[in-house]
């Protein structure tokens, strides 16, 4: 990833990375690396960043795009979470329009349903406040009928409307990055850390392999931010407690055509009474999520699995009965999986949609690990 790049730049580089010692080295090609990276190179610090496969190529190509508060999180009482994300909402949106874009979210409220029409506007209006903006409205039935055709009927009072914001992950990624080599920082996918080097109790470099040449070679630098995600663990000592609860989630991708939506849906599923979104991409319907734990060897990319997918079809029949969305009609699904820090106490016991998504920093002389997070929240995260 270089302005001037040629098919010998590779071979080039690799050689000289190791006759220098950087200011900063980041472990990890994803939103939480590019954000670290380039907030180093803003401030001028000599920076590299390494990553074992492609640019977001781990979750932050798999999530579900979205760009928000996390209005469920209030409801948690996570009100640092939800006030840090609704004002990074806003600033992205001020500052990569075409790339974060403004999504209407519909929230349908049903005869004895939860959350009423009531609640919902007052968590609305707490989002909001934390905003700093007013950006939400109560549509009746009939209005929602006209807003959103095909929606369940039975029992309809009508819907909750707000504003929150959609994004390309993966392109974000590759924004970012960007911005960080234009400030002079070193990127470099292909390259995996096996090892972080020590010296005197400190952290002070890592052994590196190009994934091409299988070739391996030891580089110096004065900090390292490890920001790998689910994968975390794996470079820290062998005796550092086990903290990380990788949790799976998957979407569905439907033509358009099939379940067509002109803005993002979110109920709650009957299942679980967990929320689901229904939103428009890209000419195409997406279904998610699920939140489960991901027992997979991470070195393979995560796949849906069959309860998985019955899971967020009948949340379609719920919402949408009239589409009749059936297997045949999914042209294909993704998953991802959430770096999520489990609970202090038993963290396989708490439901996983119950684990915060806040991101919690591990500090040993020399070396920095970020771990948890959302898509969202890199910028502060990063700092
Ligand atoms: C299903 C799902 C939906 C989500 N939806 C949203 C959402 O709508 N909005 C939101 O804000 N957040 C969302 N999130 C959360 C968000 O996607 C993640 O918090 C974020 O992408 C994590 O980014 P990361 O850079 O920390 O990890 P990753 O993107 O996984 O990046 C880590 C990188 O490190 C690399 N790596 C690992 N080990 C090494 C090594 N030894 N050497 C070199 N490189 C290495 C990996 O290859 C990987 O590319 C969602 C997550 C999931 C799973």
């Amino acid at each position: 990833m270089t302005a001037n790049w040629n098919a010998q730049w590779r071979e080039q580089i690799l050689p000289t990375l190791a006759d220098e010692t950087w200011d900063l080295i980041v472990i990890g090609g994803g939103i939480s690396g590019a954000g670290i990276v380039r907030e180093a190179a803003r401030r001028g610090w000599r920076c590299l960043l390494l990553e074992q496969r492609d640019f977001a190529w781990g979750t932050s190509s798999r999530s579900s795009k979205m760009v928000h508060g996390g209005l469920r999180y209030i409801a948690k009482g996570q009100w640092r979470l939800t006030r840090d994300s609704v004002r990074e909402r806003q600033r992205l949106l001020d500052e990569a329009p075409g790339l974060v874009e403004p999504m209407s979210f519909m929230m349908p409220h049903y005869r004895g349903g939860f959350p009423g029409p009531r609640v919902m506007g007052g968590l609305l209006s707490v989002y909001d406040a934390l905003a700093g903006r007013r950006n939400h409205a109560f549509h009746d039935a009939q209005q929602l009928r006209f807003l959103a055709p095909g929606v369940k009927e039975n029992g309809l009072l009508g819907g909750s409307c707000f504003v929150d914001a959609l994004t390309d992950d993966a392109r974000l990624v590759m924004r970012v990055l960007r911005e960080a080599r234009a400030d002079g920082a070193v990127v470099l996918n292909g390259v995996r850390v096996t090892q972080l080097l020590r010296e005197g109790g400190r952290v002070c470099g890592v052994q590196i392999e190009d994934c091409e040449s299988g070739a391996t070679l030891q580089l110096r630098s004065g900090v390292l931010a490890v920001a790998t995600g689910a994968w975390a663990e794996r470079l820290r000592p062998a005796e550092a407690a086990k903290q990380l609860r990788p949790l799976r989630g998957s979407h569905l991708l439907l033509p358009g055509w099939r379940l067509p939506v002109a803005q993002a849906f979110t109920f709650l599923h009957q299942r679980d009474r967990r929320p689901v979104f229904v939103f428009p991409w890209e000419g195409a319907t997406v279904v998610g999520t699920t939140d489960l734990d991901h027992r997979e060897d991470l070195d393979h990319s995560a796949r849906i699995s069959s309860d998985e997918l019955d899971y967020l079809l009948t949340a379609c029949q719920q919402q949408f009965p009239g589409a009749e969305v059936g297997v045949d009609d999914v042209l294909s699904t993704w998953s991802g999986v959430r770096p999520v820090v489990g609970s202090a106490a038993g963290a396989q016991q708490d439901k996983p949609s119950n684990e915060t998504r806040e991101h919690v920093l591990w500090q040993e002389p020399g070396c920095v690990t970020l771990a948890g997070g959302k898509l969202t929240t890199f910028r502060p995260q990063a700092i």
